[in-house]
């Protein structure tokens, strides 16, 4: 065989790697014939096992599970962890185990490197290269950390494939013929994530995809958790208290959680949870459903927001296609056959189709397939900030990836000769709300306001990963290309889902300051010209003008004070209006020199 690429699922609870053998996508067996391994890792003495392995050790404080959740997050910004955390280099986390610390993605190498030895053994030659998934809604340093864990277990990453685009390609691959929207709809242990996509003849287009990198499957343990306690008449915080074991409680209630997806009924039993105590209380599947009202009311705005973003609004798609474990539960599939209108599609196996995805991706990039044609689309926008703290996209969300955008900036104080670059992950119009993935300063040489060219290009790559490029394009310098080195973005995962809820929530609000600061902007430049004018020209001036210019003035400088948008476009509109007749001889020039020539400035 030739050397083969494997796909690899590499997911918060369980992972799996997988291959095309004879024109099949299959997953690879361990040696105990398991298909999906826990995405565990157990940190020993001088050794370390993953998976089952890992889940049969009993030393305390030295199992690691869910560290896909930490990956790309800064110290401090993280999410629950199953560990105490330490602040580690390049501004990340680590887990401190009884071993010593390792990072996520240490651990994400451990997990990677089993796969791999997996792999090996069943397919008995060596494998060098791979393709991993990753959750749509990973931003660039989640991305990275992930290519990095892989490349750290010895594995050439030749694609990194988000997970519900795996998910379609699992289901449309037998349907190349055919042509249809479908939604994937993939809901996991700690994630969910939509996205819609086209199907036509071999090409399997992302249109647009959504998610919330804090809901799944554990949301719904917890559900299952406050009912029972309530039950017991017991108050939440009883069940977090000293000498009881959480985790055990939890592991229950998931047991449960399970059996309610076939079962109207289930009981939940913890015996001597705190030493003394036990709990025994029967848990209705009804009871569970109106627990989830506020996951569930998340999902369904969700998807609809996805269905707004893919242009799909009221026409539907052709097939919602159910993945990820949770998406077993019945009242999941209510709600996703509400949303897209007809009955869920559940051809697809929920633990096993991301994984199958990654193998088929492996064969596509191996040559098996050459007429599948896979498009993929970058979830957040990308941009920098410019002039007044303001968020320029360049790339919008959903754009196909890979791709590449430039854009000329310019300098907005004479004699500058350097802009510092920041570039930016998001969807908020300020650029403070948005993370910054990295920023650098560009020396270009010293000219007046307005007249520097500097051209900025973006480039996201098949893996939604980020290149820029920046270019003195006056004065001439070299080239300076820039790899935005995020290890860690200042933010936790989780905000990837609020930054985008917040940007709905915050649009009014946000376009308020928007339209505020270039209002402002305008009006400084103005005031500047004007004054630079009347100055020169003040006497040439008939009276009764120069009274109403100066009025006009004032008002724009009481609005600037007074903070007030429309006020302030208000008064610049007059100002402009009134200097129309000074701005014939003089201003043209001077407004000329001080106008940036139709470009941003820095
Ligand atoms: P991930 O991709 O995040 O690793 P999976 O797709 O493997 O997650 O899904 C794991 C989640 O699915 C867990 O929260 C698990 O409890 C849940 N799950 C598995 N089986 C069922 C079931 N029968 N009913 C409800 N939830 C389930
Ligand atoms: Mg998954």
């Amino acid at each position: 065989m030739a050397e083969p690429v494997i796909g690899i699922d590499l997911g918060t609870t369980y992972s799996a790697v997988g291959i095309v053998e004879a024109g099949f996508p299959i997953l690879l067996a361990d040696e105990e014939g398991e298909r999906l391994m826990p995405s565990v890792a157990w940190f020993g003495p001088g050794v370390v096992k993953v998976g089952r392995a890992a889940l049969r050790e009993m030393a305390e404080g030295r199992l690691v599970r869910s560290a896909k959740r930490q990956m790309g997050v800064r110290f401090g910004e993280a999410p629950g962890a199953c560990l105490p955390v330490v602040r580690a280099s390049e501004g990340g986390m680590a887990f401190r185990t009884a071993e010593g610390e390792v990072t996520p993605v240490e651990v994400s190498r451990v997990l990677l490197s089993e796969l791999k030895r997996i792999a090996e053994f069943r397919l008995e030659q060596e494998v060098r290269r791979a393709v991993i998934t990753v959750p749509a809604y990973f931003n660039n340093a989640q991305r990275e950390a992930t290519k990095q864990a892989g490349e750290e277990a010895g594995l050439e990453v030749l694609r990194l494939v988000a997970e519900p685009t795996a998910a379609a390609l699992a289901y449309g691959m037998d349907k190349l013929a055919e042509r249809s929207r479908v939604a994937v709809f993939d809901l996991g242990g700690g994630t969910f994530d939509v996205s819609i996509l086209e199907l036509r003849e071999g090409v399997f287009e992302v249109l647009a995809t959504g998610g919330d990198t804090r809901l799944g499957g554990d949301d719904i343990d917890s559900v299952v958790l406050n009912l029972v306690a309530r039950k017991a008449g017991l108050e939440g915080p009883a069940l977090e208290m000293e000498g009881v074991d959480r985790d055990r409680l939890v592991r229950e209630a998931e047991r449960v959680k399970c059996e309610l997806s076939r079962e109207e009924s289930a009981i939940f039993r913890a015996p001597f949870y705190d030493g003394s105590r036990s709990l025994e209380e029967q848990v209705e599947r009804v009871e569970l459903e109106g627990g989830m009202a506020s996951e569930l009311a998340t999902m369904r705005r969700i998807c609809q927001e996805v269905l707004v973003d893919a242009g799909m609004e009221g026409a539907g798609v052709e097939a919602g296609v159910m993945v990820g474990g949770s998406s077993r539960l019945p009242v999941v599939q209510r709600l996703a056959g509400e949303v897209f209108k007809q009955e869920p599609d559940c051809s697809q196996h929920p633990d096993e189709a991301v994984a199958i995805g990654a193998a088929i991706q492996a064969g596509i990039l191996a040559g098996t397939w050459r007429e599948v044609l896979l498009l993929d689309v970058t979830p957040l926008s990308l941009g920098v900030e410019t002039l007044g703290g303001l968020m320029n996209v360049l790339i919008p969300r959903n754009t196909t990836i890979p791709c590449k955008v430039g854009e000329m900036f310019t300098n907005a104080r004479d004699g500058q000769d350097s802009m510092q670059v920041r570039v930016l992950q998001g969807e908020r119009e300020l650029a403070r709300d948005n993370w910054e993935l990295g920023k650098f300063d560009l020396p270009f040489r010293s000219a007046p306001r307005g007249k520097a060219r500097v051209g900025l290009q973006l480039s996201l790559d098949e893996d939604g990963i980020l290149e820029v490029l920046a270019r003195d394009v006056e004065g001439g310098g070299p080239d300076v290309i820039v790899k935005i080195e995020s290890a860690a973005v200042d933010v936790s995962e989780d905000a990837v889902e609020q930054m985008v809820e917040e940007s709905v929530e915050h649009a009014l609000e946000d376009m308020k300051a928007r339209v505020f600061t270039e209002a402002r902007l305008k009006a400084e430049e103005l005031l500047g010209a004007v004054e630079v004018a009347l100055a020169q020209l003040g006497a040439g001036l008939a009276g009764e003008n120069r009274e109403e210019i100066v009025a006009a003035r004032l008002a724009v400088e009481e609005a600037l004070a007074a903070g007030e948008a429309n006020q302030l476009k208000g008064a610049v509109e007059t100002l402009d209006k009134v200097t129309e007749g000074l701005a014939a001889r003089m201003v043209e020039e001077a407004l000329g020199a001080l106008q940036s020539g139709g470009q941003t400035q820095i």
